[in-house]
């Protein structure tokens, strides 16, 4: 391929791209004008959300607008029209304030799960002393139970029968005479 055509080629490629990049920036801006935030009561309030018909607000960032940018000028969307891929997103993330709330509700419940679990932890803590002092007691009640009557009463009184000595050798039993 001759030289020649190969930079003609390269520069029609580096302007059709440019036309691309142009047609893409000019897209995004417009999508820009069209979709800046005037409810005064949303969360993006001056930055940009696309309204759905359902006056639902879904945050537009860079990533996003560029998406739609390429779709519009793909024949996929037009600047009132996000393209099906974005509109499905935008459902499953949620809207702006959900988004935006999100985190700080993920905060507040780990917090919440944090006292619970400090609340049970000291209550676990205050049974277990119980117990254990429930089980002392017991124990100290068992060991005065068995030393009561060892330590505070007198030995108990022989109550063998008294053993009398045998009759020693020289008196001769009443039965011999
Ligand atoms: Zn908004």
């Amino acid at each position: 391929m001759p030289r020649r055509t190969q930079t003609v080629q390269e520069e029609e490629r580096q302007a059709s791209r440019r036309d691309q990049n142009e047609e893409a920036s000019d897209l995004s801006k417009r999508l820009l004008d069209r979709w800046l935030c005037v409810k005064d009561t949303c969360i993006n309030h001056k930055a940009f959300c696309f309204v759905d018909y359902g006056a639902k607000h879904f945050s537009m960032d860079t990533t996003i607008r560029e998406t739609w940018a390429k779709a519009i000028s793909r024949g996929q969307a037009t600047i009132e029209r996000p393209p099906e891929s974005l509109y499905n997103f935008w459902h499953q993330r949620g809207t702006v304030d959900k988004v935006s709330k999100a985190p700080l509700a993920k905060a507040s419940r780990e917090a919440r799960e944090q006292a619970k679990e400090a609340r049970m932890e000291r209550l676990l803590e205050m049974q277990e002393r119980a117990q254990e002092a429930a089980f002392e007691q017991e124990i100290q009640s068992q060991i005065s139970a068995l030393s009561v009557p060892i330590g505070n009463s007198q030995p108990a009184p022989a109550s063998t029968p008294a053993i009398y000595p045998p009759y020693p050798s020289w008196i001769q039993a009443p039965q011999s005479f």
